[in-house]
């Protein structure tokens, strides 16, 4: 006979048995096991609580007896195991023919005989987890000591089986993503907030090749790549999701495209990343022929067209042509002009789209390219019936450095918008000097339409213009703003704008003056 002692000092052994197992079979097989032990009994069993169902269901799998059934499953209001999950308190039946409770049902299945039984729940944090019976007290009966140890022990099987059940559910769940991210044709890779790689998928390897993918570090799998956004920036970002651009120009070429989205947990903290990623390079090769053959295109145009826009001016002041010349001659000017224009746009378009801005630096002087853009708008100026006022202070700014072709381009861009959204008689636009904190600029002010607060952000996007002034605007792609500020910005310039809706807006322009 036991003491006591030897009990509770077996409790304590049953539980680092208990702790050394995640695997659901095998700890419900060590907790039976180790029941049958601790009240001296000839078996235990289990029945776990399935609550979807409120149904006890005992795993004939787990005992030792032959059996072609897999389970059975009892209601709550079935049994003593029913009673006990019901009332959540332990019961001893010394005599089973004496309780009126007692179903057959198990006993049939497994060919078994029991006489006498203990009965406790399975409880973790308030949640029923099932019940574990004793069977049969091999000498004597079941009594309230066996009650408080098999108690004692499941408490401790209860921790053991939650903690199995989790880590099983975690195991599932990992599973099924590394199922569904293995299928994807896209690459994926997860890191966690520091940037150490966590997992990826077959496709990414495919990708980034087997010597890369093993690298413990997202940066260090991505290190011959230029990658826009930096790594460094992404993981310091604010932003739920990034675009992001991975460029190879080494080896073979390699354009990768994709998005790097945060993981968080349940109280917003930051798990980790995930970043899907897909082959573009077939897509950006492409894009780049087309845009090169544009502005191959575009720059041949321009010679035959500086000829007819030049001679077009010079031969309707020939005071022998009669009116139909004239009118020919004009009309050849204006579509000359016309078609100009078209390809100063289309060159525009290549431009914002190839990437970061080249820049041809030299010494210039600010006043002279504004004198040079509104004496090439002056044909558009007139037919506007604009009027164009250059204040004098812009004649004392002082020599800069910057790229002339395009700083010009940003003013006649700028002077452009000034009249072309101006529906209004008296078409103005004002011309003024900037000078401060280290840079000077240029300020145009006109008397159009002004721009709403919330399209202010919005017309510097590629593409962007304001609805309204979009119907009918077929000259106009969206694209002279963004490109404005791309030049500016090359230049570590910047771009501002205050407007006044009905009476004007104001774009002021600054580039650092060393
Ligand atoms: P585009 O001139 O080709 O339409 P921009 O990028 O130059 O493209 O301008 C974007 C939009 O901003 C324009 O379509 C217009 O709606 C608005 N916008 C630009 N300049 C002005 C201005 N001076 N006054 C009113 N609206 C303007």
């Amino acid at each position: 006979m036991r003491t006591p002692v030897d009990k509770y000092k077996q409790i304590l052994n049953a539980n680092q048995i208990l702790s050394s197992t995640l695997n659901l079979d095998e700890l419900l097989r060590q907790v039976i096991k180790l029941a049958t032990d601790v009240v001296e009994a000839e078996t235990s069993s289990i029945l776990l609580y399935d609550k979807d169902k409120d149904e006890l269901v005992f795993n004939l799998a787990l005992t030792e007896k032959e059996s072609e059934l897999k389970e059975v499953r009892l209601k709550l209001s079935e049994g003593i195991a029913g009673l006990v999950a019901r009332e959540r308190k332990p019961r001893i039946v010394n005599d089973i023919k004496e309780e009126p409770r007692w179903t057959q049902r198990t006993d049939d299945k497994i060919d078994f005989k029991t006489k006498s039984l203990l009965a406790v729940p399975l409880v973790y944090k308030g949640n029923l987890l099932g019940v574990v019976e004793s069977v049969n007290k091999k000498e004597g009966k079941f009594t309230d000591e066996d009650v408080d140890v098999l108690e004692a022990f499941a408490a401790q099987a209860a921790v053991s089986i939650e903690n199995a059940r989790l880590f099983n559910n975690l195991e599932e769940e990992k599973d099924k993503i590394e199922a569904v991210f293995s299928q994807m044709s896209d690459g994926a890779i997860f890191f966690n907030s520091k940037g150490a790689k966590l997992f990826s998928n077959n496709q990414a390897e495919r990708l980034l090749g087997s010597e890369y993918i093993e690298k413990s570090n997202v940066t260090e799998v991505f290190k011959e790549f230029k990658v826009e956004p930096s790594i460094e920036a992404i993981l310091k970002s604010d932003k739920d999701f990034i675009s992001v651009e991975f460029h190879r120009s080494e080896n073979k070429t390699l354009y990768l495209s994709g998005g790097v989205s945060k993981i968080l947990d349940e109280n917003k903290n930051i798990q980790g990343f995930i970043i899907v990623f897909r082959d573009t390079t077939a897509e950006k090769k492409e894009e780049l022929v087309k845009r090169n053959f544009l502005s191959l295109i575009s720059h041949k145009l321009k010679t035959p067209l500086v000829t007819i826009t030049g001679y077009g001016p010079l031969l309707l002041g020939d005071p022998k042509l009669d009116d139909f010349q004239k009118k020919a001659v004009s009309s050849i000017q204006k579509q000359g002009q016309h078609l100009a224009n078209l390809v100063e746009k289309l060159l525009d378009y290549t431009m914002v789209e190839s990437g970061p801005i080249v820049l041809k630096k030299e010494d210039a002087d600010l006043f002279e390219i504004v004198k040079k853009s509104v004496s090439s708008l002056k044909p558009y100026i007139e037919q506007n019936s604009a009027e164009v006022f250059i204040s004098e202070d812009v004649k004392s700014l002082p020599k800069i450095k910057i790229d002339k072709i395009k700083i010009e381009s940003v003013i006649k861009n700028l002077l452009e918008n000034g009249i072309k959204f101006n529906s209004g008689k008296d078409k103005k636009v004002e011309v003024k000097a900037l000078q401060k904190n280290g840079f000077i600029g240029i300020s145009m002010e006109d008397n159009g339409p002004g721009i709403p607060p919330e399209e202010r952000e919005k017309i510097f996007n590629k593409f962007y213009q304001i609805e309204e002034f979009f119907t009918g605007q077929v000259e106009g792609a969206g694209l002279g703003l963004a490109l404005t500020k791309q030049i500016l910005e090359a230049h570590g310039g910047k771009i501002e704008l205050e407007s006044s809706m009905g009476k004007g807006s104001k774009f002021r322009f600054l580039l650092p003056e060393k």
